[in-house]
């Protein structure tokens, strides 16, 4: 094998590149080295403001912001023990694994889930949702926003629209989509919104945030839901009225993502998401010019996870290996019925031009070393073209 670049020789930096979770800009991990302070101090209340006032464009809302020491799938549960009582009807959209995590949730909760199946390469959209609601009477339907297993993003806004007029509650898990997606929640209507720390919102994980309409309040408010204490929304809505958590907040973590924030506003909202579209084009592109052509229905791609097929007999865990150990890159195959016919890259949090033809390069070199045909440099050519022709447009 003849290789031009050897990281593991230059002992090169350690590079995440998967959806979730991101590597955490060094700015970030300084806020979260501070003190840790009382949770129930000065200090705390003013973090705690300061986030929930940056925070609330990313999700487009007034409403109030819940956070918790969580990961996502804990998200995705407290939405549900919140909203639906033993025994009543879930409609769940799957399109990919985190769908069916949703539903599988809901089961274990025992609530009567049934499930819209879609085809994996393509987005959840209002006509999938429309003709189930007239067969029961659903207490909520439960969407991905950004299916991160695939890469396609769901019509919330027409999901949305069609909800309004039903008293179905519509909930939402924007895990791998705050921060990197548009999002506008009063606008779209959308009643429970939950995301996590770990992808687009670039810091560790561990840290769970929600949002509630008052349509879903009504909900939630009522005794008759699951049982439910550490995710009870109702005290954590009474504690953030108050800028208080119900319990001990993850405080480090919480001062991480108030750095975060304050960069994601310093380069301007519609300028990250603008980036994280522009990436998103230019590493696709570039990974077609290599072989490794794009997943799923083009007007669904996601800006924040480029989803592409691996071409056979190649298989995807190959080529995750491969960049493991020759590149200390991070990135992601599937663990599901996809398993090694796609790989899977964030383009997520703080990346750059150099950052996604670090990876085509790196890519590169993997499917030289292990057999595959390509056009040396071609995928940095495609995508750094891609770049110039976005830039003058
Ligand atoms: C990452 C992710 C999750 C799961 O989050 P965990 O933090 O691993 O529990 C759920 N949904 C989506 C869309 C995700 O990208």
């Amino acid at each position: 094998m003849t290789s031009s670049v050897r990281s593991s020789d230059l002992q090169a930096p350690y590079r995440l590149r998967l959806p979730g979770p991101t590597a955490v800009p060094q700015r970030v991990l300084q806020a979260t080295a501070g003190p840790v302070v009382d949770h129930r101090g000065a200090e705390f209340r003013t973090l705690l403001g300061d986030l929930e006032t940056l925070v609330r464009p990313l999700f487009g809302t007034t409403n109030p912001v819940l956070f918790f020491a969580a990961s996502g799938t804990g998200m995705m549960e407290a939405a549900l023990v919140n909203v639906l009582a033993p025994g009543e009807r879930l409609l769940v959209a799957v399109n990919g694994q985190f769908g069916e995590r949703f539903a599988e949730i809901g089961r274990a909760l025992g609530a009567v889930v049934d499930v819209i199946e879609v085809p994996w390469d393509k987005p959840v959209t209002a006509a999938d949702v429309a003709p189930w609601l007239s067969r029961a009477s659903y207490r909520a339907l439960a969407v991905v926003h950004n299916e991160s297993s695939t890469g396609m993003v769901a019509d919330l806004p027409g999901i949305g629209a069609l909800l309004r007029e039903h008293d179905t509650l519509l909930v939402v898990d924007s895990i791998s989509g705050l921060g990197g997606l548009e999002l506008r929640q009063d606008e779209w209507g959308l009643d429970v919104v939950i995301s996590g720390s770990q992808k687009a919102l670039m810091c560790p994980p561990g840290g769970g945030l929600a949002t509630v309409s008052d349509k879903a309040r009504a909900v939630i408010d009522r005794d008759d839901r699951m049982p439910r204490y550490y995710w009870d929304f109702r005290t954590a809505l009474v504690a953030a009225a108050k800028v208080e958590t119900s319990f001990t907040a993850p405080v480090s973590l919480l001062a991480g993502m108030r750095e975060a924030l304050t960069m994601i506003h310093e380069e301007g909202y519609a300028n990250t998401l603008a980036r994280h579209r522009r990436l998103a084009g230019a590493l696709r592109t570039g990974c077609a010019a290599l072989g490794l052509a794009p997943f799923g229905e083009p007007s669904a791609w996601s800006s924040t996870v480029v989803v592409a097929h691996v071409p056979e007999p190649l298989k995807g865990g190959d080529l995750v290996r491969y960049l493991n150990e020759h590149h200390r890159t991070a990135i992601a195959g599937a663990r599901n019925r996809l398993q090694d016919r796609v790989v899977r890259i964030g383009t997520m949090g703080q990346i750059d031009a150099g950052t996604i033809l670090t990876d085509l390069l790196y890519l590169e070199e993997a499917l030289v070393a292990l057999g595959v045909p390509v056009t040396r440099g071609a995928g940095v050519a495609a995508a750094t073209r891609y770049l110039v022709e976005e830039a003058t447009a």
